[in-house]
């Protein structure tokens, strides 16, 4: 262990001057004495409900999950956009409807100092709407395929699989009506869940447009208007304003009464019923496991044609408990108008990332390790551990998969970590080494040891890493 000089002062008692007195000071790892400037809380801050933190340990799945969908999304010719996390209150109101629990009941919405109304964005496609009519991008090319990441809000209970801040990824195609679209978007996202190693199907239906739409609603309504008082409160107040939504409900009296309810399918317009007909054909041959559910509507008011949503195979077969969706998706052909732009369709989708990820968990799915490393630098002395500072950076400029623990000076306690890891191989710096500018090479699995030169030692790795 090093050790340092220091003159430690002293008041005589008689005034004279201090005396400098030599004490020995040991520097040690050990941690420092120092007189707190703050007052302690006694009661730490936690979490908001509804929040979660995502630890290290989860972050490999969360890479697994990102790096596979930016990975399809470049294959398909989707670029990235990010939009902000605060919007106005009316861009969802607008687009998502007044009548949807997202906005009745779901919304963060504050007011902020200078007074506008603001909302942490729910979901990602109304904005995505607007940056496109914001950016002018109907001047480019179309249709413009746009991929997204990031975290939304809902002031929902949270429970299992349900939080108020949780994380979606998502595809949009605007401008084009060809039911191409929707069947590459429905094709992507089973290919996604496929890559990932986890079984889902597909539930999907038509919703019509403006012209077949208010046809079969109110058939709806004539349909539940002498059963109001078997509908659950919510439901008795859907009827009217939105009855679509009836069949959306997950109260079991809805539920029931929903299995005898007029279907969509028999009141869609021409236009709509070849578009569909043709996206059915379409999966068909491509092997997407569907189920055609006639029920699906997916509630929010800018949906139009298609609709979709995404479940776990496992979970469907089981049975025993409602199967939370991973994802949904549909057509939304009015959207844009809807927000003040031109008349141009469009069709996406979006996926619960907390909800995939604690299904490659429960799955048992292995998720890669994107940093998996080979040398683990050990280094003793502080001679040494200035020179491994410099050799760790020359090591991984070549790319070279070096890890270091210089936090700590004890051999043991590095090698005990270059263990765990399951590196291939150990370099081992010493004072000795320094002077005769050699470093130790310990290959892990063998077990030999030799004693390399360290100016070459970059090199000598490169080709046993070459070699492999
Ligand atoms: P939605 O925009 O409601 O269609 O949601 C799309 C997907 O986002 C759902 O299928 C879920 O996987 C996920 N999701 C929606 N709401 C929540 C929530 N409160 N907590 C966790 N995931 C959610």
């Amino acid at each position: 262990m090093p050790i340092i000089n220091t003159a430690k002062k002293s008041v005589k008692k008689n005034n004279q001057p201090p005396l400098r007195k030599e004490k020995k000071i040991r520097l040690t790892s050990r941690k420092p004495k120092i007189r707190k400037e703050f007052k302690r809380m006694t009661h730490p801050p936690q979490l908001l409900r509804g929040m979660k933190d995502i630890l290290p340990a989860d972050q490999k799945y969360w890479d697994f999950v990102r790096d596979k969908f930016f990975e399809l999304s470049a294959c398909y010719s989707f670029s990235r956009i990010d939009t902000p996390i605060l919007e106005e209150e009316i861009l969802f109101k607008r687009s998502i409807g007044d009548a949807t629990d997202i906005v009745a009941k779901e919304m963060f919405n504050f007011l902020t100092l200078g007074g506008e109304k603001v909302v942490l964005r729910p979901e990602a496609t109304a904005s995505v709407a607007r940056a496109y009519i914001e950016h002018g991008m109907i001047n480019q090319p179309q249709p413009v395929k746009l991929a997204y990441m990031g975290p939304m809000f809902r002031y929902d209970r949270p429970q299992s699989g349900r939080q108020r801040q949780f994380h979606q990824v998502g595809w949009e195609t605007i401008g084009e009506f060809n039911m191409a679209v929707d069947v590459q978007l429905i094709f992507m996202v089973y290919r996604f869940f496929q890559e990932l190693g986890l079984n889902v199907t597909i539930g999907i239906n038509s919703i019509g447009c403006g012209n077949c739409r208010p046809n079969y609603r109110k058939v709806l309504v004539d349909y539940y208007r002498g059963k109001r008082s078997k509908l659950c409160e919510d439901c008795r107040d859907r009827v009217n304003k939105n009855p679509l939504r009836v069949l959306d409900c997950k109260n079991p009296d809805c539920q029931e009464l929903k299995s005898e309810a007029p279907q969509i399918v028999d009141w869609l317009c021409e236009e709509c019923g070849g578009h569909f007909t043709k996206i059915l054909e379409y999966l068909d041959e491509l092997g997407v496991a569907y189920n055609l559910d006639p029920y699906l509507v997916r509630g929010l008011d800018y949906y139009t044609k298609t609709v979709f949503e995404v479940f776990s195979a496992e979970l469907v077969e089981d049975g025993s408990r409602a199967p939370l969706a991973l994802g949904g998706g549909g057509r939304y052909d009015s959207l844009i108008e809807m927000l003040g732009g031109r008349d141009v369709p469009a069709c996406g989708v979006a996926l619960g990332v907390e909800r995939i990820v604690s299904l490659l968990k429960n799955s048992k799915i292995e998720a890669p390790i994107r940093y998996q490393p080979q040398v683990f630098l050990a280094q003793i002395g502080d001679q040494a551990k200035r020179k491994a500072f410099k050799l760790f950076e020359e090591l991984r400029q070549e790319d070279i998969r070096v890890v270091e623990f210089f936090a700590k000076d004890s051999l043991k306690s590095q090698l005990e970590y270059a263990d765990r890891l399951g590196v291939k191989y150990v370099l081992i710096l010493g004072q000795k080494e320094v002077l005769d500018g050699t470093i130790l090479l310990r290959d892990m699995e063998g077990g030999i040891q030799e004693i390399i030169s360290l100016e070459k030692v970059v090199n000598e790795l490169k080709k046993k890493f070459t070699k492999i």
